[in-house]
């Protein structure tokens, strides 16, 4: 009997699965994959379902590790803390800095598990995971073994990493180990944050998580009251003769340097110059405040916004010759998205 996603996914989109297992140890995996006919081509691992389009009936076995538990061990001057896959990734940064470690801060509030923070090596307010990661262990779906992936095995990029590409579904995480500073190195360099450096006396690892929650708080959609994803695209990066035409025709282009011959756009400047901030599609809707951010008004199938998804990236490479590409996985029947124009 088909099972129900709707209550699984930030975006509140009505969406059901095949058959949904959920663990509570690596052990419990192992014994169920053993026994287990279905082929590893059906297996789709869920974690909060912060970062997914689910698109109506999905025919695939989802599968969810509920592993709890959160364990620190000293090591130097650093603190090495594992966290299971099924651990809310929020409360982690809270337990951390309650420890009295510093490292997660910039992080805080970024909705899902901890499973999920190494696929797109979450970031936010100048930290990237991959900076504090140290390795993760995971059960390999097609041989049912367990394996240990270090930092130099997971590949990361930018929103990116192995288990994107060359890993794809084939690794079900079930914990995380990630560095964490005892005496506290604070990074203060982006953008919003820069305030906090002009007095440090008194600034915590706490303080700085409070700021970054405000900020947050203030500026994104809490899925809780209004369905979304987070970030629907990523920024796009493009080479420095292209950014040199765009910035004669647009002065007022956003970008960032990534490399000495790149430049990353901000995404949401480019679909707010089409005039699609606060755009809506019956139900689906472009964020008022945040252009990269596509809304569930209330009824929206997953169809509904990728339709509207679609919209959003042809208008932007029309105007811009730019593509962009989705941060979240659309999973489902996505003939309509994957037809550029
Ligand atoms: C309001 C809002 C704000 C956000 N802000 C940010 C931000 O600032 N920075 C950022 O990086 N992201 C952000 N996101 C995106 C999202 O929070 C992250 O991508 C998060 O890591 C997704 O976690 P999840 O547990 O919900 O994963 P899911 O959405 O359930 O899954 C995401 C991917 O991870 C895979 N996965 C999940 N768990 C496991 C596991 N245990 N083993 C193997 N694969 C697994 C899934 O198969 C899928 O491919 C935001 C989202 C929202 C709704």
């Amino acid at each position: 009997m088909a099972q129900p996603l709707t209550a699984l996914n930030t975006f509140g989109v009505e969406a059901t699965c095949d058959n949904l297992f959920r663990f509570t140890s690596e052990q419990d995996i192992q014994d169920w994959l053993a026994g287990m006919p279905i082929a590893p081509e059906k297996f789709f691992v869920l974690g909060g379902g912060s970062n997914l389009l689910l698109l109506g009936h999905i025919p695939l076995t989802f599968l969810k590790a509920d592993i709890t538990g959160i364990t620190y061990e000293k090591s130097g001057a650093q603190v090495l803390v594992t966290a299971g896959a099924g651990v809310n990734w929020h409360d982690l940064v809270l337990d951390s800095l309650e420890q009295g470690y510093s490292g997660l801060e910039n992080l805080s509030l970024i909705p899902g598990n901890v499973g999920a923070a190494p696929i797109q090596n979450i970031g936010a307010y100048g930290v990237e995971l991959e900076q504090l990661f140290v390795s993760l262990n995971a059960i390999d779906l097609y041989s049912g073994e367990k394996v240990v992936f270090e930092h130099k095995d997971c590949e990361f990029g930018y929103r990116d990493s192995v288990f994107k590409n060359r890993c794809k579904g084939q690794y079900l995480i079930t914990s995380v180990t990630l560095k964490l500073n005892i005496n506290p190195k604070l990074v203060l360099t982006y953008g919003p944050l820069k305030a906090l450096s002009d007095n440090t006396d008194n600034l915590s690892a706490k303080k700085v998580s409070d700021e970054v929650i405000r900020i947050r708080q203030s500026k994104l959609p809490n899925p809780e009251t209004l369905g979304n994803a987070g970030s629907f695209f990523k920024n796009p990066v493009i080479t420095n003769h292209q950014y040199n035409q765009l910035k004669s025709d647009y002065p007022e282009l956003v970008a960032y340097a990534v490399d000495d011959s790149h430049m990353k756009l901000a995404a949401g400047w480019l679909i707010d110059q089409c005039g699609l901030k606060g755009y809506r599609q019956g139900d689906a809707g472009v964020h008022q405040q945040q252009a990269l951010v596509m809304v569930n008004h209330g009824n929206a199938s997953g169809r509904e916004l990728l339709e509207l998804a679609a919209h959003v990236r042809d208008t932007v490479l029309e105007r811009f010759d730019v593509q962009l590409e989705p941060e979240v996985w659309i999973i489902g029947e996505q003939d309509i998205f994957t037809q550029s124009k």
